[in-house]
């Protein structure tokens, strides 16, 4: 008899991009063979957690037959590319949008293996030249390669936190190319110190017509010196700090055989997203939703997956899925909006007035119960965690609709993005977080270790009189991770090499 083994499943799903038909189907894999929910990633796509293993090749199947798949949605390859979410807001949208699918297809992996193991297709001789993978090789990547579009000034994908960020650059609606970033990555090792979080270096600007032959040459680059020997240390932004930025752009600029022009300014205001209705130019409208950790079922306060898939029924438009893990109902016509609305309102989806700033940006991954890294718990305690810190931020004198990013993760390994937040409490132990402070808003600076191993009563103790001293004393528009700095609680860390700094 064989033990009764659990699986998550990854859609790929460039951009975050489904059909209303394609949310149907998902759904309905999601309360056949997972338990009973779907949630939205920190990578704009959805994962089914719980499925067993006799299920698995359902799922798979019916994931494909939704026309989506869940190809390099894993492993050590280029992952899900993810983008800025709203493609109708200007042509410039669509257009990033559309090179976010360029290059999610061409850094896919050619093997045929995938449709033969799932999808009962004929058997490939898999040793043959012609099936080699061109890129990737016999030995794919040293670990996974994870690439974002970001278009300011919002910076909702946290394009520094990518080991290839792509800034969009753009002057009267044309896009003229984008700034290239290399280098960033969340994950680290408790007690390991030459791991660490990065925020990607801007190395120069390609235009749109050099973008593939670049991005190749930056993921060849990591393919051919990426460590191969400590997978602690075969991201690309080890390959860069063991080495040296300058290094990297002498090696990619004799790659390309020309060099990157100089980094074209831009300026980011903030790395959360926008909510509630959105009329675009053409006069059709979006409606953002805020989910809590991206996590769709219903409950018996809120009918969220019903109520999305009588939404998806009459739904014209698409659904959009955001890096922070919410929802747009996208290009809906003037004709549908109160039909949507009205459904809105039938099953009490999250519209943003019903929660406070915090509560809307903060993010988490699910570590407990069915990510088996976790050392705490991350989702699960993610709403009465919040409901503290509010309580918490009325009684220091702050008003409860203040934007300060909150994100949990349940170990270091930072699927949430915790190191790029102003407060962030990541895994130590069962019950216990280390509380980091001091990112900025716009996810340009790193956070500091402020305290190791707390219970949340302890956070919410040591924060209580930092929130007290942030209502007296911040600068006019000074956002709580600046304050923290200016006031000495945490240092500001600009490269991952200072973030274990004592
Ligand atoms: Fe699991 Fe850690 Fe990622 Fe959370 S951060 S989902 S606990 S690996």
């Amino acid at each position: 008899l064989e033990p009764a083994y659990m699986f998550m499943i990854r859609v790929r799903m460039p951009g975050g991009v489904c059909s209303p038909q394609q949310w149907l189907q998902l759904d309905e894999l999601g309360r056949k063979y997972a338990n009973n929910s779907l949630r939205i990633t920190t990578r704009q796509t959805f994962q089914f957690h719980g499925v067993i293993k006799r299920h698995l090749k359902s799922v798979i199947a019916g994931i494909n037959h939704a026309l989506l798949n869940t190809i390099a949605a894993c492993g050590d390859v280029n992952r899900n590319v993810v983008c800025h979410n709203n493609p109708y807001l200007s042509p410039i949208h669509a257009t990033v949008y559309e090179w976010s699918k360029r290059l999610s297809d061409h850094f896919l992996p050619r093997t045929q293996a995938y449709h033969e193991i799932w999808l009962d297709q004929k058997k490939v001789v898999g040793t043959e030249p012609e099936n080699e993978e061109p890129l990737y090789g016999k030995t794919y990547l040293p670990r996974k390669f994870k690439i974002g579009i970001a278009i300011p000034p919002s910076n909702d994908i946290d394009v520094f936190s990518q080991d290839l960020g792509l800034i969009a650059i753009a002057q009267d609606n044309q896009l003229l190319g984008f700034n290239v970033c290399v280098g960033g990555g969340m994950g680290m090792t408790h007690s390991e110190p030459e791991t660490y979080p990065r925020l990607g270096d801007v190395i120069g600007f390609c235009t749109p017509e050099q973008l593939l032959e670049v991005a190749e040459n930056i993921v060849k680059i990591q393919r051919d010196f990426g460590n191969r020997v400590d997978r602690k240390q075969a991201r690309l932004k080890y390959t860069i700090d063991s080495r040296s930025v300058d290094w990297f752009k002498a090696e990619l600029n004799h790659r390309l055989g020309w060099s990157l022009a100089p980094e074209q300014p831009y300026l980011f205001e903030n790395n959360n997203d926008h909510f509630g209705w959105i009329k675009d130019s053409q006069g059709h409208w979006h409606l953002s939703l805020s989910l809590l950790s991206g996590r769709i079922r219903d409950t018996p306060d809120q009918s969220l997956m019903t109520g999305l898939r009588e939404i998806a029924k009459i739904h014209k438009g698409d659904f959009r899925l955001t890096t922070n893990q919410n929802l747009m109902i996208a290009n809906i016509s003037r004709t549908n909006k109160p039909k949507i609305a009205a459904l809105v309102k039938k099953y009490c989806l999250p519209l943003p007035e019903q929660f406070s700033a915090i509560q809307r940006d903060a993010l988490s991954c699910v570590a407990f119960p069915t990510c088996g890294l976790a050392m705490a718990e991350s989702e699960r305690t993610l709403p009465g965690f919040l409901t503290r810190l509010e309580i918490a931020m009325e009684k220091a004198g702050l008003d409860k609709d203040e934007q300060i990013t909150v994100r949990v993760t349940g170990c270091p390994n930072g699927c949430a993005r915790p190191y790029i937040s102003e407060i962030a409490l990541v895994g130590k132990s069962l019950g216990r977080y280390n509380l980091y402070l001091g990112a900025d808003f716009a996810g340009q600076r790193l956070n500091k270790l402020y305290r190791e191993s707390l219970t949340e009563d302890e956070i919410i103790t040591e924060l209580t009189p930092i929130f007290a001293h942030y209502a007296r004393e911040r600068q006019k528009g000074e956002h709580f991770g600046d304050f923290v700095i200016r006031s000495g609680y945490v240092e500001a860390v600009r490269h991952g090499s200072e973030f274990h700094k004592p």
